[in-house]
């Protein structure tokens, strides 16, 4: 729960108007205070890029490219697309493992650890 104009954590804040700039919220109603301690444009950005940050669509890329850098006749294709197969295979190792550092960072803006 943090305040709509300064993103002030309100969590066991008393009364109803944000300690740091007045605006005033009510606990019982989820729109007059904010789910992030970032500004709305900054969470639909992460939200937006955590899609394309899924292992799914690494995995993917990587099938694709690893393909084109197969089937690819110039040595020169073969290399650039071979290096985004190898890139989106990391990338789909990392992800699978320690999960996407996106969605992590929309996890710190819900828990205002992320200013
Ligand atoms: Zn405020």
């Amino acid at each position: 729960m943090f305040c709509r104009r300064c993103y002030y954590n309100l969590r066991g804040t008393e009364g109803e108007k944000c300690p740091e700039c007045g605006l005033w919220f009510d606990p019982q109603i989820p729109l007059s205070f904010s789910q992030y301690s970032i500004a709305p444009w900054r969470v639909a950005i992460l939200k937006l890029l955590s899609i394309f940050s899924t292992w799914w669509v690494s995995l993917a890329a990587a099938i694709v490219f690893g393909l084109l850098a197969v089937f690819l006749e110039k040595p020169f294709h073969r290399i650039v697309f071979g290096i985004c197969a190898i890139l989106n295979l990391y990338n789909f190792f990392t992800i699978s493992l320690r999960g996407s550092s996106l969605k992590k960072a929309l996890q710190d803006a819900r828990a205002g650890k992320l200013e």
